[in-house]
């Protein structure tokens, strides 16, 4: 029974937010299923997903939420935020606009949920070397100002996914423990 009980210790809701195209969808395909879509439209997009993650030998659910493309509309609803205690804010490395976003993200995030989520700022598309319009300093840069962790990840030839989700899945456990 106990081990019953343990399954249940810790479910964290994390959100996925950012541009249209930026990768969000693919991230957490590439995370939760190991799959890439090279093609992706909005549609592929699911409510949420989640996925059993373990530290020190305790179960951790993180409820992964994906905007399913509604960002396109600017109608990302304070429902996709309500209980959020982690965030992954998407930019895509290849074009500056989606980086010129972030803070209007950001926002959006306090606006609607605790100031406190941990939050990640996440370059994707890694792989796109020769495409680059952002760089990793400037990525930094940003992240270090508005005092959130960062990485930079391809969903494409998945460096650094799993650990973009476990470096925020982590940090909640870790302040929630
Ligand atoms: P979303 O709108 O933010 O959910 O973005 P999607 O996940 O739907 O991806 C948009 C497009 O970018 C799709 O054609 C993906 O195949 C592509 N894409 C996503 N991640 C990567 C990546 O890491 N590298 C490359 N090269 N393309 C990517
Ligand atoms: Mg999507």
């Amino acid at each position: 029974y106990s081990e019953e009980d343990n399954a249940d210790d810790y479910l964290f809701k994390i959100v996925l937010i950012g541009d249209s195209a930026v990768g969000k969808s693919n991230l957490l395909a590439r995370f939760a299923r190991d799959e890439f879509y090279p093609n992706s439209k909005s549609t592929i997009g699911v409510e949420f997903q989640t996925q059993k993650m373990d530290f020190d030998g305790k179960e951790v659910k993180a409820q992964i939420w994906d905007t399913a493309g509604q960002e396109r509309f600017r109608a990302v609803t304070s429902a996709y935020y309500r209980g959020a205690v982690g965030a992954l804010v998407v930019y895509d490395i290849s074009r500056r606009q989606t980086f010129e976003s972030i803070g209007r993200w950001l926002n959006e995030l306090h606006t609607h949920s605790d100031m406190n989520v941990v939050t990640i700022l996440v370059g994707n598309k890694s792989d796109l070397k020769e495409a680059r319009e952002v760089t990793t300093a400037e990525g930094k840069a940003l992240a270090e100002a508005q005092g959130l962790f960062f990485m930079e990840t391809s969903a494409l030839d998945s460096s650094n996914v799993t650990a973009a989700f476990e470096t925020v899945v982590k940090e909640i456990y870790n302040i929630l423990s």
